[in-house]
């Protein structure tokens, strides 16, 4: 038997815990775009798509019990392309519908251990 540690943010794993740590602090999981840093930045419908973002993400540091902000630039490639849209799109419904069959899939389930507790307990008779 082998001890493994996983990066629980991206299911990387590792042979000790430091590894599997360093790996977890080393995403961006929580991110937030503001005006204050983006003064050009609209968000109203109509306006030009902006060229640069400015994001900051947050994370929080269970060591020094704080939240630590980094910011990222990021720039634009331009518009994407109807074929790529149409693959990002056909992706978004697959994972959509994914998730709906193992939510049916969980419904139905417990309806089944339901109907089981509510059956008179036969199993010792036969
Ligand atoms: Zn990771």
């Amino acid at each position: 038997m082998k001890q493994i540690y996983v990066c629980e943010k991206c299911g990387a794993q590792f042979d000790t815990w430091q590894e599997a740590n360093a790996c977890e602090e080393n995403h961006v999981s929580a991110f937030e775009v503001s005006p204050e840093w983006n003064p050009d930045l609209t968000w109203n419908w109509g306006c030009a798509f902006p060229d640069e973002v400015i994001v900051r993400s947050r994370e929080y540091n269970w060591r020094t019990e704080k939240y630590e902000y980094k910011y990222f630039k990021y720039k634009s490639a331009g518009a994407l392309t109807k074929k790529r849209v149409a693959e990002l799109e056909a992706e978004r419904e697959r994972l959509e519908a994914e998730a709906e069959a193992a939510y049916q899939k969980r419904v139905a389930e417990l309806k089944t251990d339901e109907k089981r507790k509510a059956e008179p307990e036969q199993e010792a008779v036969g």
